[in-house]
């Protein structure tokens, strides 16, 4: 390969991963494939030859942060005095819109998707060959940005993807799976991400005991909907209205009982669970297996029957109801966490009204609010009734407080109990009620070694967290 500028043989990576846990895994994966190629990672962005911005498209903000990132990255560049400095674009945004951005953003060196994300290191030497955009001045706005992008992902990692960890070492996340097959219409992640495609239960499997022996002591497992994990691997392809059964092939509840035979001591976690795939079976697994954290993420984004039909949630509240009630019954002293959407087109008054009584009598432990932002290519975006934003901070300030009320409460009922606790600093820990970045934290008196588990009693509670 020549080397047509200053770029070393054996460059520096560094990457800003923005968004969810999801794009988290995609970094890691990604400078994992930089390692496999002998290159070196450093977190110092103004050190970095190549700097990767990971996007998240999520919602409009998001976009808009990972924009500014880029454009950040690029003003850092020009002050930091690296010309030679490349700049390549990764995640959700640059698979959805590169061939726009690709015109907008001529700052960036190269679009990658996310079926490339284990071939970074190979594209990282392929820039290596290309002359600098910011030494060739005004040719610089001739030189196009290389794109590697797909227009629908398949890719979906293995046990042995090389990966290098951003998480700290007693805490990792495994996806167990890609994609999303529902049609909700405020949501364009199945537009960007693909269809659902599971992992094989042996590739999991080994990826945890990997993991496990390495010393990682919370396993959060992810995906876009990890409750029809494994139904898509069935022989007989089963739909995504379908009900769950293991005797039809692989499913939640039974790769969580193959996990909970593995040796060593940890906590699994179930982040992003859709409301439709719930079976009796897997509320029983979790009741049954230990090592399986009592908390759920349920995302249920609203319970008003109307509002869950606009949405295209493929549930009802008569649905939703009964299975909180058998989540609470079934697995004792169990943390749910959830999201609504507030100021979704055409929401009333009096559904607004029947979200709020239903967050005030379900008393959820852990409470996300969205406000509704119109995604270009969803189908709510093209729905008449958008609201207005001022509706929208209303609503969402209302449904907020509430939940503050609740969880403040919530938190001072735990005072006088002992409480597992897994150290992420010497003074901070979470319980298997707190999921890591998006839960509360359990603030220690007497310092504790990071990566331990620890048994504290709570003495207090400051807001949403617990003094122990
Ligand atoms: S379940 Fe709905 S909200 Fe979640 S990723 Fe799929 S389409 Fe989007």
């Amino acid at each position: 390969m020549t080397n047509t500028n200053h770029f070393p043989a054996k460059p520096k990576v560094g990457m800003i991963s923005l968004g969810c846990a999801k794009n988290l895994v995609d970094a890691e994966i990604m400078l994992g494939s930089v390692l496999q190629r002998g290159m070196e990672i450093t977190s110092r962005a103004e050190e970095a030859d190549v700097l990767v911005i990971n996007t998240c498209a999520f919602i409009d903000s998001a976009k808009e942060e990972s924009i500014e990132a880029i454009l950040e990255a690029h003003q850092q560049r020009g002050l930091n005095k690296r010309p030679d400095q490349k700049l390549i674009v990764s995640g959700c945004m640059s698979q959805r819109f590169a061939r726009e951005l690709h015109n907008e953003l001529p700052e960036v060196d190269a679009f990658i998707g996310l079926d490339q994300i284990r071939e970074l290191g190979a594209i990282v030497e392929e820039m290596a060959t290309r002359p600098s955009r910011l030494r060739h001045g005004s040719n610089a706005s001739e030189m196009h940005a290389l794109l590697f992008t797909d227009t629908r992902p398949t890719y979906i990692p293995d046990y042995d993807t090389p990966r290098f960890r951003l998480t700290p070492a007693h805490s990792a996340y495994v996806k167990i799976a890609e994609g999303c097959n529902h049609p909700c219409s405020f949501c364009v992640i199945p537009q960007m991400r693909g269809k659902h495609r599971s992992r094989k239960p042996e590739s999991v499997l080994a990826e945890i005991r990997a993991l496990v022996c390495e010393g990682v002591r919370e396993i959060n497992l992810i995906s876009q909907d990890t409750t029809y994990y494994g139904m898509d691997l069935w022989e007989a392809k089963a739909g995504p209205r379908q009900p769950v059964d293991s005797a039809r092939g692989p499913t939640l509840a039974s790769l969580l009982r193959e996990i909970q035979q593995i040796e060593g001591e940890f906590w699994v976690r179930l982040l992003y669970t859709h409301p439709a795939h719930w079976s009796d079976e897997l509320i029983e697994t979790i009741a049954e297996c230990d090592k399986v954290a009592r908390y759920i993420d349920i995302p249920l984004q609203h319970i008003d029957e109307s509002m869950l039909s606009r949405m295209r949630r493929e549930t009802s509240r008569g649905h939703i109801e009964e299975l909180i009630h058998k989540l609470r019954a079934g697995i004792s002293g169990v943390t749910l966490r959830t999201t609504f959407i507030v100021g979704f087109p055409s929401e009333t008054d009096a559904e607004f009204e029947t979200l709020l009584d239903f967050i005030g009598r379900s008393r959820f432990e852990r409470l996300g609010i969205f406000k509704y932002s119109q995604e270009e290519g969803s189908r709510a975006a093209r729905m008449s009734g958008q609201l207005p934003a001022k509706i929208k901070n209303a609503r969402y300030r209302t449904a907020m407080a509430m939940q503050q009320s609740i969880a403040h409460d919530l938190a001072s009922q735990k005072i006088g109990s002992e409480l597992k606790l897994l150290v992420d600093q010497p003074h901070i820990a979470r319980s298997e009620a707190d999921a890591p970045d998006v839960d509360a934290r359990v603030v220690l008196s007497e310092p504790a070694p990071v990566g331990d588990f620890v048994r504290r009693t709570v003495k207090g509670s400051r807001g949403y967290d617990l003094l122990a």
